[in-house]
């Protein structure tokens, strides 16, 4: 009798979003011999066009954006071993208040019941364990972001799936850290976030999960320059790989089911399952 395979879930909105929050333990549980999924909601096509062409202004081809991010999805998902990628396909809705928000088609125009029905097929098929996606804000608050959030929990009440669920978050020390080494490399940035700007992370003693992804920290470095088409990724890349290493070095998660025994305080987001 064999020992099924466990399987992890990534669920992200955008090409990039799998090696900013989750490319570290994409890659560890890939090199554990863990079978991993990632889902991908949208196509990127309001990202960044060649050249750094802004969505909008002319030159941005939207189609031609989307084709370009599939590529960048596609290496990055070789480098962090990623199992099977599945990507959804809805249009990327842009950021909060863009016109691209309504657009029919758009992933935040499509009604959740419908979008988590695909992805219910998906949970039916992988079985994950393990169910990685953001928090109810999105992390920061991109519609597309809440959406994946939606039909996430969504798909898995409508599953029944036993998995453990976890939302991305990060530590608030680990956010000061890393606008302090940011500033050290030279970027520009305020002294304090803007009223408007949700705040994001949490609490050192709110996180659940920390996960030590140290020895991966070269694969998500290289994982986030396959998007390097993305301005969003600069501040990453412009650090260097060990820079990096030293600020990425550990994911962090919160637990938000009880279906499983474990700790509450973990260092694995299979403990309890192996
Ligand atoms: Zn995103």
């Amino acid at each position: 009798m064999s020992i099924r395979q466990l399987t992890l879930m990534a669920v992200h909105a955008h090409p990039d979003d799998e090696a900013t929050g989750t490319g570290g333990v994409l890659a560890r549980y890939a090199a554990e011999g863990m079978r991993t999924v990632l889902v991908t909601c949208t196509d990127g096509r309001c990202g960044d066009g060649p050249g750094g062409v802004k969505p909008g202004d002319p030159g941005h081809d939207p189609e031609a954006v989307a084709t370009a991010r599939r590529a960048e999805l596609e290496a990055s998902c070789a480098i962090l071993g990623v199992s099977d990628l599945e990507v959804l396909g809805y249009a990327d809705s842009g950021m909060a208040g863009w016109s691209t928000n309504d657009v029919p088609g758009s992933f935040w125009t499509t009604p959740v019941e419908e979008a988590a029905g695909r992805l219910a097929e998906l949970v039916d098929r992988y079985r994950p364990d393990v169910v990685v996606t953001y928090d109810a804000n999105g992390f920061y608050g991109h519609p597309d972001h809440i959406q994946a959030h939606r039909i996430t929990m969504a798909a898995l009440e409508r599953t029944g799936s036993p998995a453990k669920v976890y939302w991305t978050t990060m530590p608030h020390s680990a956010m000061a850290k890393f606008v302090e080494m940011a500033r050290e490399a030279g970027m520009e940035l305020p002294d304090e976030a803007p009223a408007d700007v949700p705040e994001i992370g949490l609490p050192d003693e709110q996180i659940t999960t920390w996960v030590d992804v140290s020895a991966y920290a070269d694969r998500k470095f290289a994982a986030l320059g396959a998007h390097a088409s993305q301005e969003e990724t600069m501040p990453f890349l412009s650090m260097g790989v060990e820079r990096f290493a030293e600020v990425m070095g550990v994911e962090t998660f919160v637990r938000v089911d009880e279906q499983v025994d474990a700790a509450v305080r973990e260092t694995d987001l299979f403990a309890g399952l192996r």
